[in-house]
C-alpha cells in the first residue's frame, strides 16, 4: 500500500522533505508515525527486567525490548530531573539550554522539538511530570504536575493556569489521561507525539495501594556494593548526604509516623506529606500494609537485636521494595498503553519508546538518589518499538545520549534538525537494527552543576567510552578514570596507575575535545563556590547590603577589589566614604562565580551611576581557562549589567599586573585577557582603563611596596588605584 504523508507542513522544506520519503520509500514508512513516549522519573535501568535485573519484573517494558530494541549505553547529560528534560527538549546540552540545575526556569521561548513537530505537522501533547518551572511550549496540549507533583490525589494544572485535582494515584491518573487523549481528544487526521511522564519512582517512592503488600515476606537481593566505604575515588565522595545509612528520613523516606525514635540513624525533620494527602481509606489500606512491618522493626530495636549494618540492611529493603512498587504501577501503565495501542489498531504506525530521566543508586555505593557520574545514575533506559523498522530482539551497545531524543523524532517526522541541536538523529542507526555507522560518536560528554546543593554532590564533568570513563572534579582538580570492563562497579579510579597513563592522556583529549566540540566554557557559566561557608556568608551579606538600594558606585570583582575592606580601607574612606560605594568583590572568584552572584541577589535594587569591573586574574590563575574563554565571561558580565542596570556606565579595568617580570606566564595570560576585553568599551557606556603601568616599575618588574605578595595591592596601591580612576568617575558624573 502507498500512503501519501498525513502531512501539514509549516515550511516548504520540511514538505518537500517528507514527500521526496514518500516516493523514496513507497511504504507504510513514509508516512508519518506516531510517537508515543512513556518517560518516568529516576528509573534505574538495573529495575528493568530486559536490563537484567536480579531484583524486579518489568514485564510490559519488557515487551517493547523484545518486541523492538534494547540500548544498554544510554547516558543523561545532566543527572537530574529538570536538566535531563531540558535536554531532551532541546537536543542541546545544558550549558546551552540554560537549565543548569533544579530550580533554574526554562526559558520556553527557545527552539525546542515539540514546536518543530507541530511545524511538521504533528500533534504535541504532555500529561504528567514537567517540572521545568515555566509553563510548556509547543505543545497543542498540556496538563502537568506542579513542581515535583503528588503520589496521591494529586493536582494536575490545566492550559488555563488552573490546578485540577483528581483523586487516585497519580501513575494510574497520568496513564489514564494520557490514554483519555488519545481515545476522545486527539485529532485522528494527524500523527502525534504524546508524552506521558510519570513522577513515579521518584522520592518518597510511594506505591499504589494495589501493590502495598507487593514483595511482603520477600529480601530483596542487596547490591554488591551497599557498604562501600568511597577509598580509591575523590576524596569528595565521603562528603555525599545521600547515604541509607545517615540520610533517610524516618517520616519522609522510611515512613514511619510521628518524631523519629532513633535520630542518630534516622534524621528527624520531614514528616511523610504524601501519607497527609492520602484519604481516610486509603490511609487506613496504608496503616494496614505498614504498621506491622514498622512495630516490629521498632520491637527489634528495642530489643537490642539489630547493629548497625542490619539497621542499614532493612533501610534499604523498606527504601527498595517500595521503589520497585511504585515501577509496579509504571509497567502497569505501560501494559494499558500497549493494549490499547493493540485494540485501537495504532501499533503499526506508532513508535514507542520508553525511558526515564536518568537512572538512580538503589544502594550501589550505599547511595540512595542520582547526579554522580557512576553508571547507576549516569544510565538512562532506552526502550524503542518501531513496527516494520525496528526488528523484534535487536540490542544496541551504541553510545547515545537525551540530547538525541529531540533529533531523532523530528528526522522521524521528517523535519531537519536545526544545526544547534547537539544530539544526534538515531534514525539511520535505528533503520539498521542499532548498528551505529562509523562516524557516530565513541564517547559521550556528562556535566553536573548542583554544587553544594541537596545531597552535597560535588560539581563535576567528564567523559564516557564504551570502555573507560574519565571524570574531573574541578574544585579539588582531581581526575578519576575507570576501566568499565575490569572494574564495572567502579570502585578503583586508576588515573595514578602507571599501566593506564596513554590511556590517561587519550582521555583528557577525548575530554578537551568534547568540551570544545559542545561548546563548554566554564568562564561563561554560572557557578557558586558554595562548598566554602565563608563565600557563602559574605555573598549573603553582599546581597542583603545591595537590598538596601541607594547606591551610586559599585566595585565588582574578586580579592583585589574585596581588599578596598582590607588594605584599601583607608583610601576608600577617604575618596568613596562619602560616595554612596558597595563592594561586591570576592577573593578568588573567577568570572563564573560573579556571573551567579550578579544573577542571583548581588545587584538587589541598587541602580549605581557607575559600575568598575575588574575580573579574570583568578580565571588562569588557578585553572586552565584559554584568555578568549575568560573574555567571553567578561563579555558575559557586562551583557547581565547591561540587561539588569541599563543605565549604570561601566568602567572595566584591564586585569592588573602580576608576578615578578613581565615574562611571568599569569601576567601574559592576563594581557592576553586584556586584549580581548579592551574592545567590548564602547566609548559611550562601556569605558575601558588600563591602568596596569601605574603598578609596575620602568623595567617591568613589580614592586613589593605596591604588591607585597605580587598579586594583592598595599594601601599604596590603592591610592595609586584611587587616583588613577579618579578623574573617570568624575567625567561620569559622580
Ligand atoms: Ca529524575
Amino acid at each position: 500500500m502507498f500512503h501519501c504523508p498525513l502531512v501539514r507542513p509549516a515550511t516548504l522544506v520540511v514538505g518537500v522533505k517528507v514527500l521526496l520519503l514518500c516516493f523514496v520509500s513507497g511504504n507504510s514508512e513514509a508516512k508519518q508515525p506516531n510517537i508515543l513516549f512513556v518517560f518516568s522519573d529516576d528509573h534505574a535501568p538495573q529495575s528493568i527486567s530486559a536490563y537484567g535485573s536480579r531484583i524486579n519484573e518489568t514485564p510490559n517494558l519488557d515487551r517493547i525490548a523484545k518486541e523492538g530494541a534494547i540500548f544498554r549505553n544510554s547516558f543523561c547529560a545532566n543527572s537530574i530531573c529538570g536538566p535531563s528534560r531540558a535536554c531532551i527538549l532541546t537536543g542541546k546540552h545544558s550549558h546551552k539550554n540554560g537549565f543548569l540545575r533544579n530550580g533554574n526556569r526554562f526559558d520556553g521561548t527557545q527552539t525546542t522539538f515539540p514546536k518543530l513537530m507541530q511545524d511538521a505537522g504533528y500533534q504535541t501533547a504532555v500529561i504528567g511530570k514537567w517540572h521545568l518551572s515555566s509553563d510548556p511550549t509547543g505543545f497543542d496540549h498540556w496538563e502537568v504536575l506542579p513542581g515535583q507533583g503528588s503520589y496521591y490525589n494529586p493536582d494536575l494544572i490545566q492550559m488555563d493556569g488552573k490546578r485540577k485535582r483528581y483523586e487516585g494515584y497519580c501513575t494510574d491518573i497520568i496513564t489514564n489521561n494520557a490514554l483519555r487523549w488519545l481515545k476522545e481528544e486527539r485529532d485522528p487526521d494527524k500523527p502525534f507525539i504524546l508524552m506521558c511522564q510519570h513522577k513515579a519512582p521518584h522520592r518518597n517512592w510511594s506505591p499504589p495501594p494495589r501493590h502495598f503488600s507487593l514483595y511482603k515476606g520477600v529480601d530483596v537481593p542487596e547490591p554488591e556494593t551497599l557498604f562501600d566505604d568511597y577509598a580509591g575515588r575523590s576524596k569528595l565522595l565521603q562528603e555525599n548526604e545521600m547515604s541509607l545509612k545517615d540520610h533517610f528520613f524516618w517520616g519522609h523516606d522510611m515512613k514511619f509516623h510521628g518524631e523519629s525514635q532513633y535520630p542518630e540513624q534516622f534524621r528527624p525533620g520531614l514528616a511523610n506529606g504524601e501519607y497527609r494527602r492520602m484519604t481516610v481509606v486509603q490511609k487506613a489500606e496504608w496503616d494496614a500494609a505498614y504498621a506491622p512491618e514498622n512495630e516490629a522493626f521498632l520491637q527489634r530495636m528495642k530489643a537490642g537485636e539489630l547493629n548497625e549494618k542490619d539497621v542499614i540492611r532493612w533501610k534499604y529493603q523498606r527504601y527498595v521494595k517500595d521503589y520497585l512498587r511504585c515501577i509496579q504501577a509504571v509497567d502497569d501503565g505501560v501494559g494499558a498503553m500497549l493494549d490499547y495501542l493493540d485494540e485501537s489498531g495504532l501499533t503499526k504506525d506508532t513508535i514507542v519508546i520508553y525511558s526515564s530521566d536518568q537512572g538512580f543508586y538503589l544502594g550501589e555505593h550505599g547511595w540512595y538518589d542520582k547526579r554522580w557520574m557512576f553508571e547507576e545514575s549516569l544510565l538512562m533506559p532506552f526502550l524503542i518499538r518501531w513496527p516494520g523498522v525496528i526488528q523484534a530482539g535487536v540490542d544496541s551497545k551504541a553510545l547515545i545520549q537525551n540530547i538525541d531524543y529531540g533529533p531523532t523524532f523530528l528526522d522521524v517526522a521528517g523535519a531537519d534538525v536545526p544545526h544547534e541541536m547537539q544530539g544526534r538523529s538515531m534514525v539511520p542507526m535505528l533503520r539498521d537494527q542499532g548498528k551505529p555507522s562509523a562516524s557516530w560518536r565513541d564517547a559521550i560528554y556528562y556535566a553536573y552543576y548542583e554544587n553544594a546543593a541537596v545531597h552535597n554532590v560535588p560539581v563535576h564533568d567528564g567523559v564516557r567510552t564504551e570502555r573507560y570513563k574519565l571524570m574531573f572534579f574541578p574544585r579539588t582538580r582531581e581526575w578519576n578514570l575507570f576501566d568499565l570492563e575490569k572494574d564495572p562497579q567502579e570502585l578503583t579510579s586508576i588515573h595514578d596507575d602507571p599501566n593506564y597513563a596513554a590511556i590517561l592522556v587519550g582521555m583528557q583529549k577525548r575530554y578537551r575535545d568534547l568540551r570544545q566540540f559542545y561548546e563548554v566554557n566554564s568562564a561563561v557559566i554560572p557557578a557558586t563556590r558554595g562548598d566554602e561557608q565563608w563565600w557563602r556568608d559574605r555573598d549573603k551579606s553582599i546581597t542583603s547590603n545591595a537590598r538596601k538600594g541607594n547606591v551610586d558606585l559599585a566595585f565588582i570583582g574578586d580579592s583585589i577589589t574585596q581588599g578596598w575592606e582590607g588594605r584599601g580601607k583607608d583610601v576608600w574612606n577617604a575618596y568613596y566614604g562619602n560616595r554612596k560605594a558597595i563592594n561586591l568583590g570576592i577573593g578568588g572568584d573567577r568570572t563564573e562565580h560573579v556571573i551567579w552572584r550578579l544573577t542571583h541577589g548581588n545587584l538587589g535594587k541598587i541602580r549605581p551611576k557607575v559600575a568598575v569591573v575588574m575580573i579574570g586574574t583568578n580565571n588562569t590563575g588557578h585553572f586552565d581557562q584559554d584568555p578568549v574563554e575568560v573574555a567571553a565571561g567578561v563579555e558575559r558580565i557586562l551583557q547581565i549589567l547591561n540587561e539588569r542596570l541599563p543605565e549604570t556606565k561601566i568602567v572595566l579595568h584591564g586585569i592588573f599586573p602580576r608576578g615578578p617580570g613581565s615574562l611571568d606566564a599569569k601576567r601574559l595570560n592576563n594581557i592576553a585577557i586584556n586584549q580581548q576585553i579592551r574592545r567590548l568599551a564602547d566609548g559611550d557606556r562601556v569605558h575601558y582603563m588600563e591602568i596596569g603601568d601605574q603598578f609596575l616599575e620602568p623595567d617591568g618588574t613589580i614592586s613589593r611596596e605596591i604588591m607585597p605578595d605580587l598579586l594583592h595591592l598595599s594601601p599604596q596601591g590603592y591610592e595609586r588605584w584611587a587616583q588613577t580612576l579618579e578623574p573617570k568617575l568624575k567625567e561620569l558624573g559622580l
